[in-house]
């Protein structure tokens, strides 16, 4: 037996520690296209934190890597695995373990499934408001460890405006608490923020503070639909140059909407180029402020503008927005006659005076390579999805499909945008964080990871591409002696 696993056996309950290969290949990677991933050599499941905490220091005794995982729904790499490495997987710390309805806010372990802590606020009159498409599955450790948005953050911001505080596992296995439970805090450096965003490289969150907001109230939903989809856009700018907030500012364009009506029927407009899916929820005010949104969007070009009748309707056209991953994921399947089709998704966030400019250059950039380009997104926060439908069966397609990405990505941050709205970079933006950031940002970053991770064990390869140089990398530490191991299981695991 491999002395790693070997080591963890003696830590650990002997149903924590999997090596099964149908798991190990299942535990390879996230949802992402374009991707290398590698096979770990075990994937752990601890169920609380001195668990993780001994998890980590096993590894960091034998200089093996460390990838965590939530729910591998993440759509850049960033939880896939490397060879040999120990897959820590989240799953398993599933409670909400305090909801404070004086203080607002929510006590949770990562592996909570974002809807579950959002059913469990709303038993106490609370919402928890980022709202990722992907809420019914992903976890809340991988929502704050991508910083992840959704369809109201165009109103109520995004998940890192909501923690508060964290449990955090660092590289040594040490605990480390930071951040607060009050309303207002400054102490210190922002260490919450720090991992926020952090892709697992920083450290293993195990515990998480969140703030709750008040339940939203009655919410008035619009539909516009345009001629184009460089019009919609236009749309969009308007409304948020009149200085409305909406609750949600969604676009879809006509692929999207034919594929959603043909993996669930519900009657979406077929003809508009593109449609806008708008709502409020400010109660007595949202009928007036709709309407409002709604002359924008007439003077802006809509061909049709629809209020959806009830609360069903609206939220059926909600659930209808949420269907867009799973409906494109089956037409890139019928798209080719391999069966092998299947979607790159970018995240792009560029100014709201400019989308229009981008979703044109993203046509002439699918024109160009002769590929499929969809666009879907948070239209309200500037964050949009060109989504790449590419046949993972010819070599040809999936090169032209990261040809494809490259431009889009350079039309971004030409336009003044950002590499990543709210997926993150793991492995498919890494050469574009550097561009971005420059060699400035980037030193810093690569001072912050050796400070923290100086043997560069945790999720290596994400965020900071390899061949960059490793600011005050150590060796990794020397293997553990006989009595260091002894240490190990008495302390961490009581
Ligand atoms: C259908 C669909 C819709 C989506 N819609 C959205 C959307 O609207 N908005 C959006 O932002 N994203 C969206 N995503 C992307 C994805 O769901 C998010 O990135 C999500 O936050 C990932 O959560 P996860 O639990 O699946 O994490 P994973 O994919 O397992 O991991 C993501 C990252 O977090 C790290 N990580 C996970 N848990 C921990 C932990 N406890 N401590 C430290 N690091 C950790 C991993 O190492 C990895 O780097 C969507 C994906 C799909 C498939």
């Amino acid at each position: 037996m491999d002395a790693t696993v070997e080591e963890l056996l003696a830590v650990l309950p002997a149903d924590r520690v999997l090596t099964d290969p149908d798991l190990l290949a299942v535990h390879r990677r996230d949802e992402a296209d374009l991707c290398a991933a590698g096979t770990p050599l075990a994937v752990v499941r601890p169920r609380d934190t001195a668990e993780v905490a001994a998890t980590v220091r096993v590894a960091a005794a034998h200089g093996v890597p460390v990838v965590p995982q939530g729910a591998r729904t993440g759509l850049t790499g960033a939880a896939n695995a490397v060879d040999g490495a120990l897959v820590v997987s989240l799953t398993g710390l599933d409670r909400v373990l305090e909801i404070d309805p004086a203080e607002r806010i929510a006590v949770v372990q990562p592996g909570v499934v974002n809807a579950d802590l959002s059913r469990a606020a709303a038993e106490h009159g609370l919402a928890y408001p980022p709202d990722p498409g992907s809420w019914e599955s992903s976890t809340i450790g991988g929502n704050v460890s991508t910083d992840a948005g959704g369809m109201c953050c165009v109103r109520y911001g995004v998940t890192g405006e909501y923690v508060l505080g964290l449990e955090v596992v660092l590289a040594d296995g040490e605990i480390l608490r930071c951040g607060r439970r009050t309303v207002k805090g400054v102490a210190g450096y922002d260490l919450t923020r720090l991992f926020v965003g952090a892709e697992g490289t920083l450290g293993i969150i195990t515990e998480i503070t969140v703030r709750l907001r008040p339940a939203a109230d009655e919410i008035r939903t619009l539909v516009a639909l345009y001629p184009t989809v460089a019009a919609a856009c236009g749309a969009v700018a308007a409304v948020t140059a009149a200085g409305h907030v909406p609750s949600m500012l969604e676009l879809l364009d006509r692929t999207h909407l034919g594929a959603i009506e043909a993996y669930r029927p519900m009657g979406l407009p077929g003809t508009a180029a593109a449609m806008l899916l708008i709502a409020t929820d400010t109660g007595d005010r949202a009928g007036a402020e709709l309407a409002a949104i709604a002359d924008c969007c007439r003077a802006a070009g809509a061909s049709e503008l629809y209020v959806a009748e009830d609360a069903e309707q609206a939220q059926a056209l909600t659930a209808a927005r949420r269907l867009a991953h799973p409906a494109m994921e089956r037409l890139a399947t019928q798209a080719f006659p391999s069966g092998r089709g299947g979607l790159v998704v970018d995240d792009v966030a560029v100014p709201r005076t400019r989308i229009a400019e981008f979703v044109t250059g993203v046509e002439e950039i699918s024109a160009r390579h002769g590929l499929l380009v969809a666009v879907v997104g948070h239209a309200g926060d500037g964050n949009l999805h060109p989504v790449i439908v590419v046949d993972r069966a010819d070599p040809s397609s999936m090169d032209r499909g990261r040809r494809v990405f490259d431009d889009i990505m350079r039309l971004g941050l030409a336009l003044g945008g950002t590499c990543t709205g709210e997926h993150g970079v793991g492995m498919l933006k890494r050469d574009w964080l550097a561009r971005e950031l420059g060699p400035v940002g980037m030193r810093v970053h690569q001072v912050l990871k050796a400070a923290l991770d100086p043997s560069g064990i945790l999720n290596p390869g994400k965020v900071i591409a390899p061949e960059w140089p490793q600011a005050g990398r150590r060796r990794p530490p020397p293997r553990l002696r006989a009595s260091k191991k002894t240490d190990v299981a008495r302390t961490v695991i009581p």
